[in-house]
Order: structure tokens, then sequence, then C-alpha cells
């Protein structure tokens, strides 16, 4: 058939977990944890469906969960959304980032992402027609340069795509970037969807900066949210998006025609389970630790890190070790030495190679120290 996507093959993700498995490797590729979410979350869960709650929920979500996510952004950032107008739950961020798109991108529309880019955003951009317009970020800094930004922007530009904290680089936006941002999209249109899946992990006493604090910025942003970080729950896919009413109501014309709603039981009890959650800072300690556990590992190896200021990722140059194309590296690296990693050509368009890859440390302890007494073998 006439493919819409011809570029478009299985995900690096996929393609790496699945290695992994055949190789019989530690799989620190996929970002997803190998350890149980809290058993209270499980309970509720059951709880909920065996309560009844298992019929279609409100096309904007259950309003308890509306609610506490309305609660947290202002506990954690002193920001109001309107619970029932300005919140809408999805079936992970993967959904409200393709709705929002779908909602606001047409033929020859253009989008700015930023790459090292997440793998969801480009195809989404296609299938709608749009037209993708990249600046890269590059090793070893990954800071974006903000007047290459200044130049892509027309009058065609429709939306730009940022995500932060970024994955895979690991990088936090500072407040120059905001300052930066906030003067190239003054006076225009675009609109910005902003993910921030990890907003809950940030390192070394870093904050996180959501958009949603600049008021210059929020009145044209989408937050985008994701429970499967937050939680430990990635299977879960609940996700959730926060934005000014004008924009709610477009996205809201099409997410009712292409999911209506999400998965009732599990918004019960994500939104019971938030309630007696008032601290948001223990999940960046509990990763912290593991973050500083895998580097101080790897720097007895040739490995050169990056530096990690949030997400469950750390990255590193190869070059002392290999000359390979970064994909072939983790290939070999998942073969000969058992241990699957991400290679960064897979985030950007033109598969530019630096020799970095990355791994995910959103494992249990015993996991990191299976990979780390294999790792420490390279040479
Ligand atoms: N954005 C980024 C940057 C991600 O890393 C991920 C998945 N890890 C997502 C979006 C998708 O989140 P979800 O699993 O909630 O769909
Ligand atoms: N977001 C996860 C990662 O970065 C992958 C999710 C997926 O497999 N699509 O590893």
């Amino acid at each position: 058939p006439n493919s819409k996507l011809p570029d478009v093959k299985t995900t690096i993700f996929t393609e790496m977990s699945l290695l992994a498995q055949q190789e019989n490797a530690v799989n620190l590729s996929q970002g997803f944890p190998d350890y149980q979410p809290d058993e209270n979350l499980i309970k509720y869960l059951g709880d909920f469906a065996k309560q009844g709650y298992n019929q279609y929920a409100p096309l904007a979500g259950v309003k308890e969960l509306r609610e506490a996510i309305s609660k947290k952004f202002n506990l954690q950032y002193r920001v109001d959304y309107h619970p029932d107008s300005e919140i809408n739950i999805t079936a992970g961020a993967t959904q409200g980032i393709f709705t929002i798109i779908s909602a606001f991108v047409g033929k020859d529309d253009e989008v700015i992402i930023f790459e090292p880019a997440y793998d969801c955003y480009e195809p989404a951009i296609i299938l709608n027609g749009g037209i993708v317009k990249n600046v890269k970020m590059l090793y070893p800094d990954y800071e974006i340069n903000w007047n290459e930004v200044k130049n892509l922007v027309s009058e065609k530009t429709k939306m730009m795509i940022i995500n932060n904290p970024n994955n895979p680089s690991g990088k936090i936006l500072k407040q120059k970037d905001i300052d930066e941002l906030i003067s190239i999209v003054k006076n225009t249109d675009i609109i910005i969807l902003s993910d921030e899946v990890y907003e809950s992990i940030t390192f070394d006493e870093k904050p996180h900066l959501t958009l949603a604090k600049y008021p210059e910025l929020k009145e044209r942003t989408f937050v985008v949210g994701s429970f499967g970080k937050l939680l430990h729950i990635t299977g879960w896919k609940i996700g959730y998006v926060c934005a000014p009413l004008d924009l709610m109501t477009e996205f809201r014309k099409v997410h009712q025609f292409n999911v209506f709603c999400v998965n009732t039981p599990a918004q019960f009890a994500i939104s019971k389970y938030l309630q007696n959650m008032d601290d948001f800072q223990t999940i960046s300690t509990f990763f912290q630790t593991k973050r500083d556990y895998l580097k101080n590992a790897l720097k007895e190896t040739p490995f050169q890190l990056l530096d990690c200021e949030g997400t469950y990722f750390l990255s590193a140059n190869f070059g002392a070790i290999s000359d390979k194309q970064d994909k072939d590296f983790c290939y070999w690296m998942t073969k000969e030495y058992k241990v699957a990693t991400i290679p960064f050509s897979a985030f950007y368009k033109d598969k530019t190679d630096e020799k970095v890859i990355r791994f995910c440390f959103a494992k249990e302890q015993e996991t990191l120290d299976k990979a780390i007494e294999k790792l420490l073998k390279i040479k």
C-alpha cells in the first residue's frame, strides 16, 4: 500500500528491548522501571474495579483525578489550572501529544522540534501534513542555540515542541532558555507543546521550570505529563494535558473521537493515591541515588559521562572504546557484554552519530549491579 510514513520502522525502544530479550542481556534500553509500584496503588486499582468503576469515564477524565492534578500544580509550582476546563486525562503522554498535534497542525504548517527529540513527535506532525523544522542540540552540552530558533521562526511556524527535562540528554532548561523562548514567541501565534513527563525527576536541587509558570508562555502552552514516570506505572498508560480554555476546547474536539476517554479504574486509583501524596520531592531523591550509583560505577570505565540533570537516563560517549556507529555499538555491547542501551542517533532525523548511548537507571539495585559487573569488563 501507499505508506503515509515510508521512513518509519519499529521504534528503537522496541528494537533494543527485543534484542535484550533474545540475547538474555540486562535491559537498560527502553525506559521503564523493572520493580513494582507502591502496593497501595495496585490495591486501589483492584478495589475500584470491584466496586464497579468499570464503565466509560467522562471525556475530560475522572473529576477526582483532574482535581488532584490541579492541586499538584498549585502545590509544586503555584500554578492554577482549572480542573474542569483546563485539564484533560489521556492514554499516556503519547496520546496527549498525538491529539494536540492533530488538533492544531495542518498541511504545510511548520513545527519546530529540538533534537535529540523523543520519537513520537515527528510521525504525528507528518501524518497531519505538517513540516518538521529541527534544531540540533549537540554533544557535549546539548544546549539550545536560540539564534538558530529565531531564524527558523516564520509566519508558517504553527508549533514548537519542547521536552524538559530532556529525554535522552538529561538536560533541563535554565531561566536564560525560558527568557529566550519568551522573547521569540512574543507577538506570534505559536502554540507550545511542552512535554514535561520527567518534571518530577530533577537532580542536585535544580528546580524544574515548568513553562506554565510564565504567563506569557502559559497562555499558548500545552503542558503534558505522565503518571507512568511519576508513579512507576508506564504500563497503565495514564497521562494528562493542561492548557487554557481556548486551546483545550480544540483539543477536546479531537480527543473525543480518537479515544473519547481513558481507563476508568486506573484514573480513580491514581486520584486516590495522589490524595495521600503531598511530597513530590522524594521521587527525585529516589532516582538521584540510582543515578549516582550508576555514575560512580561508570567512572571506572572508559565511558565519558554526560551531565544528567533530570530524567532517569544517564548517557555517555563511548569514543574511547570503539569507533563503531552508535547503533552498531549498542548491538555489539548487547551481544558481547549483555547490556542493552539506546543509541542517540535514533533521536536525530539525519541519524547524527556522536558516539553517545543512553542507559536507563530506573532499575532495581540488583539489575544495576548486574549491568555494572558486565560494563566494568569493557576496555
Ligand atoms: N515523552 C517523553 C519524553 C517520554 O520519554 C515518554 C515515554 N517515556 C513519553 C513522552 C510517553 O509517555 P507515556 O508513556 O505516558 O505515553
Ligand atoms: N519513553 C520510553 C523511553 O524513552 C520508551 C517508551 C516506548 O517504548 N515507546 O525509553
